[in-house]
């Protein structure tokens, strides 16, 4: 059984290929089109939003009838249905309370495609826009929405000594001068005593008050682990990943079944990104069609750093691609010419045809 469908694809086909006879495939997923996280915090600001929401069905295209069940639910601690399983895959990712630009907290296309709107009309209609959190998602949308809105103030309020706080230093002064050359106001070090604007502002914990008729938090987002508490309460760490051995399986003897990966996953990795989620993804099918046929696990995952390259964007026609081992940086600047930010090669990967959806889905999880 897998939880998170983006998986999916790669370990269908590759189980189909070596499990002689057809394995029977659960898959639970929550929302009805895969979410591609990376263009989110652009499609907050311009409106191309349907590209963020891609259909899974063209992935099972072949497969034949019965071996896949796909539901659309939630993993729940207490659930009306219990679905038995040889192998469990645990890929639940990771979520952000305050949903956008992070994530976007919509069962189906509609309503993403509606929350994103919605987000780019607060955005074109304020005068002082408040974003807090200085990490990619935060660095980003304060810098296309000065970008798009030169006349309006933007401010960027983050808690630590630097934007970009995970990342090497160049990239973190790099990232603060494309701020600094658009007009973004950033102010460190610093963060809101409330999350409500008063009078047209917000305070901050200094007691320092600034003019905000929007407030965008670009925050905390946490892996999604909390229905495993009840089945290894031992393997959820302090950051509430989920600890494994280095053959992905969960960090617990009782359990040898039970496989974890992607950002839910502990596996020692600073930046969660979607290249060592894809790794580990590989791990798992691997080691998992091994348990199937009979034989212990063999593969195992070791963080590597190029899989961290990141392209972060300054602006709508800006980025700079980083990587870097913690020790040495590598960085460079790009002219951008693509205001998508280039999806159509995700729908390609999903099997879909960029941009091409019969949507049907329909509201479902309670
Ligand atoms: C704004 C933003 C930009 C990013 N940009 C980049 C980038 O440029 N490059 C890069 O490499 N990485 C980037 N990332 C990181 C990348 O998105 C993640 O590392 C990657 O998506 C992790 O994949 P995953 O499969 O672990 O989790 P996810 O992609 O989060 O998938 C988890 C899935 O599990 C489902 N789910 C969760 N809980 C349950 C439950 N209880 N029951 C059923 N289903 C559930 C969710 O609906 C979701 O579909 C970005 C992330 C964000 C937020």
């Amino acid at each position: 059984m897998l939880q998170k469908a983006g998986l999916i694809a790669s370990f269908v086909a590759y189980a189909f290929r070596f499990l002689g006879d057809p394995c029977r495939v659960v898959v639970i997923e929550l929302y009805s089109h895969f979410h591609f996280t990376w263009v989110l915090p652009r499609f907050c600001v311009v409106g191309q939003e349907h590209k963020a929401f891609i259909p899974y069905g063209p992935f099972l295209k072949g497969v034949p009838e019965g071996w896949v069940r796909w539901i659309r639910d939630r993993v729940a601690k207490k659930s009306r249905e219990q679905i038995p399983y040889a192998l469990l895959v645990i890929a639940t990712g990771a979520g952000a309370a305050e949903g956008l630009p992070s994530r976007v907290a919509a069962d189906t296309k509609a309503e993403g495609v509606a929350l994103l709107q919605d987000m780019q009309r607060s955005i074109k209609e304020a005068q002082h826009l408040v974003v807090v959190g200085g990490g990619a998602a935060g660095v980003e949308l304060a810098a296309d929405a000065k970008h798009k809105y030169p006349e309006k103030h933007a401010t960027l309020v983050h808690s630590r000594e630097a934007v970009m706080h995970r990342f090497g230093p160049e990239l973190q002064a790099a990232a603060l001068q494309g701020l600094n050359d658009l007009g973004v106001a950033t102010i460190l070090q610093e963060g809101t005593a409330t999350n409500s604007i008063a009078e047209g502002q917000i305070t901050l914990q200094s007691g320092r008050r600034i003019k905000c008729d929007l407030l965008v938090n670009c925050t905390g987002q946490n892996p999604s682990s909390s229905f495993v508490a009840g089945l290894a309460p031992e393997a959820i760490s302090p950051t509430v990943t989920i600890r494994v051995k280095p053959t992905l399986q969960v960090q617990d003897e009782k359990l040898p079944n039970v496989y974890v990966c992607g950002d839910v996953a502990a596996v020692g990795i600073d930046n969660p990104n979607a290249r060592s989620a894809m790794r580990q993804g590989m791990v798992v099918c691997y080691n998992v069609v091994r348990a199937a046929t009979g034989c212990s696990p063999t593969k195992t995952y070791k963080p590597f750093w190029g899989e961290g390259v990141i392209k972060l964007t300054l602006g709508l026609d800006k980025s700079i691609s980083h990587m870097g081992d913690g020790k040495t940086e590598l960085w460079w600047q790009s002219r951008e010419k693509s205001l998508d930010l280039m999806p159509a090669e995700a729908w390609k990967h999903l099997s879909a045809k960029p941009f091409e959806d019969d949507d049907k889905s329909e509201k479902k999880v309670e």
